[in-house]
């Protein structure tokens, strides 16, 4: 059993990649090797990792920045939470137009609810993971 040079997990022998943020395994793949993403610090992980699940909850995503606005996790998923509701404005403006702005609004909110989603899970898991699409946008210094 060894452990992920990234973010510290457990990979089984023999296993190609690990599990978790998917960086190749064993010292083959250690020289400069630029992961998709980081790790959370563990520690800010750990006191504020829960906290930054309202980053994902539209307005609510206030509440972590004003508790704890110095800690790094929070503030990457306060940028991903920003952007996210700067989305769904412009995905809700698609609506003004009949027929294909629907459509396009429809898709839109859909793809949003999932970015809900997925920005919670890697909040959850520590992960300071870029949302897909949108997230490379840095509209919140962190
Ligand atoms: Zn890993």
């Amino acid at each position: 059993m060894s452990f992920c040079t990234h973010c510290g997990n457990q990979i089984s022998d023999g296993a190609l990649f690990c599990p978790v943020c998917g960086v190749p395994a064993g010292s083959a793949a250690r020289p400069p090797y630029k992961p998709l993403y980081e790790m959370g610090d563990p520690e800010d992980v750990r006191e504020n990792g829960t906290l930054s699940l309202f980053c994902y909850l539209s307005i609510l995503l206030i509440i972590p920045i004003i508790l704890k606005p110095n800690s790094d996790f929070v503030k990457f998923h306060t940028n991903q939470g920003l952007v996210l509701i700067l989305f769904s404005i412009i995905a809700n403006l698609c609506f003004i137009v009949p027929f294909l702005g629907w459509a396009v609004g429809a898709i839109a909110d859909v793809f949003a609810i999932v970015c809900i989603i997925i920005g919670i899970v890697n909040a959850c898991r520590g992960m300071k993971k870029p949302l897909p699409l949108i997230g490379k946008y840095q509209i919140y210094k962190y």
